[in-house]
C-alpha cells in the first residue's frame, strides 16, 4: 500500500495531461500518438531529397512537438526520437544507409537562447543513440534568423529561407567527403521536428551540397497532412 502510494508520488506528471505517468508520457498519450504514426514511414523516400517520417504532424503529435518546443520539455524529444530510430531500424531504408552523419536543422542562436535548446538536436541525440550514427550538430549554422514560416506560400518560404544557412565552421576547412575520419566520409542524413512544404530542408541541403557534402535525405518526427502538392515535382 506505501510503496504504491509512494510510487503514485513519485511519478512525474505527463507532459500532455499532467496525469501520472510511469514513463515519460502517460498511456493514454502513449497510445494516442502511436496513433499519429504513418505505416509506411519511407513512403516519399525517393526523388532529389528523401524524406522519411515517423508520423502525421496533427493531434497529438502536433501537441507533443508544441509542448517538446514552447514548454521547455526536452524530454518528449528524447522520447520521439528513440521512436523515430526504431521506425528507421525496422525500415528497409536503414538497409540500405550503413553509415550516417546526422545534422540537426540548427537554430538561430537569438532563437537557441530564448528557447535554451534546440529541439531537432536533442531529437537526432536519442536518434543517434538507438541508431549508432553519428551526431554532427555543428554541421550546419543558421546565419540569419528567418521570420516564422507559418501562413507564408512556398515562394516567399523560399525567398525568405535563402541564404539562412552555411556549413559550420568545422566542415569548412575539411568537407566530410575527403575527411579521414570514418564518420567525415558517410553522407548527411538531415534531421528537423516537423516537415512542412520541405522548404527549410531544401535549402540545407542545397547548402551542404554545394560544397560537396553528399546528403542522402531526411528524417522527421512529423510531416504535414497536406502537402502532396508541394513534393509532386518529385514523383
Ligand atoms: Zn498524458
Amino acid at each position: 500500500m506505501f510503496k504504491s502510494l509512494l510510487s503514485v508520488f513519485l511519478q512525474s506528471p505527463c507532459p500532455l495531461c499532467k496525469r501520472p505517468a510511469e514513463n515519460i508520457v502517460c498511456v493514454y498519450c502513449q497510445k494516442q500518438l502511436e496513433s499519429c504514426q504513418l505505416t509506411n514511414p519511407s513512403h516519399l523516400w525517393r526523388g532529389n531529397l528523401p524524406l522519411f517520417a515517423w508520423g502525421v504532424y496533427d493531434n497529438k503529435l502536433k501537441q507533443a512537438i508544441a509542448t517538446l518546443k514552447y514548454k521547455n520539455q526536452p524530454q518528449l524529444g528524447m522520447l520521439l526520437g528513440q521512436w523515430l530510430g526504431n521506425t528507421w531500424l525496422s525500415d528497409s531504408v536503414s538497409k540500405k544507409t550503413r553509415k550516417l552523419t546526422v545534422v540537426p536543422i540548427p537554430l538561430h542562436r537569438e532563437r537557441l537562447k530564448a528557447r535554451g535548446f534546440n529541439q531537432a538536436e536533442t531529437i537526432a541525440r536519442s536518434f543517434c543513440q538507438r541508431t549508432g550514427y553519428s551526431l554532427q550538430p555543428q554541421g550546419l549554422v543558421r546565419v540569419r534568423d528567418t521570420e516564422t514560416m507559418f501562413g507564408l506560400d512556398p515562394e516567399r518560404r523560399q525567398q525568405n529561407l535563402k541564404y539562412a544557412f552555411a556549413v559550420g565552421k568545422i566542415w569548412q576547412q575539411q568537407p566530410p567527403r575527403c575527411g579521414s575520419t570514418r564518420s567525415a566520409r558517410s553522407p548527411v542524413l538531415l534531421l528537423d521536428d516537423i516537415y512542412t512544404t520541405g522548404t527549410t530542408v531544401e535549402e540545407a541541403a542545397r547548402v551542404l551540397r554545394e560544397r560537396g557534402i553528399k546528403v542522402c535525405g531526411v528524417a522527421v518526427v512529423a510531416r504535414a497532412t497536406s502537402f502532396k502538392s508541394d513534393r509532386s515535382r518529385y514523383y
